[in-house]
C-alpha cells in the first residue's frame, strides 16, 4: 500500500513559535503539542523517527492550515505545496 502524496505540508519553525497552541486549535487532526505547548505532528501523521515539524495535510485541511499560517503572531508557520512535476511514479 502506498500513502498518498499530501496535498501540502506544513513546516513548523519552531525558533520562532511562542507555543500558546492557535494552530494546534485550528489543526487539531493534524497538530498536537508537547509537554511545553510547542505544536508538532499529531500521532501517526509521520513516522516517530521522521521530522516531527514538518506536517502532510490532507487537502481538506488546506483551508484550516492558511488561516493559522495568517494568524500566526510569530509568522512561525509556512505552507510548502508539492512542485508541480512530482506526482506518483
Ligand atoms: S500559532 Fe504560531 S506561535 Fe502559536 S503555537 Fe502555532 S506556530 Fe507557535
Amino acid at each position: 500500500m502506498t500513502t498518498p502524496e499530501p496535498a501540502a505540508r506544513l513546516h513548523i519553525d519552531w525558533t520562532r513559535c511562542d507555543g500558546r497552541g492557535l494552530c494546534a486549535e485550528l489543526l487539531p487532526g493534524a497538530l498536537s503539542r508537547d509537554d511545553w505547548g510547542y505544536p508538532l505532528a499529531a500521532a501517526g501523521r509521520v513516522r516517530a523517527s521522521a521530522d516531527q515539524s514538518t506536517v502532510p495535510l490532507a487537502g481538506t485541511e488546506l483551508g484550516a492550515a492558511l488561516d493559522a499560517v495568517k494568524l500566526c503572531p510569530t509568522l512561525a508557520l509556512r505552507l510548502v505545496r508539492p512542485h508541480p512535476s512530482s506526482g506518483p511514479q
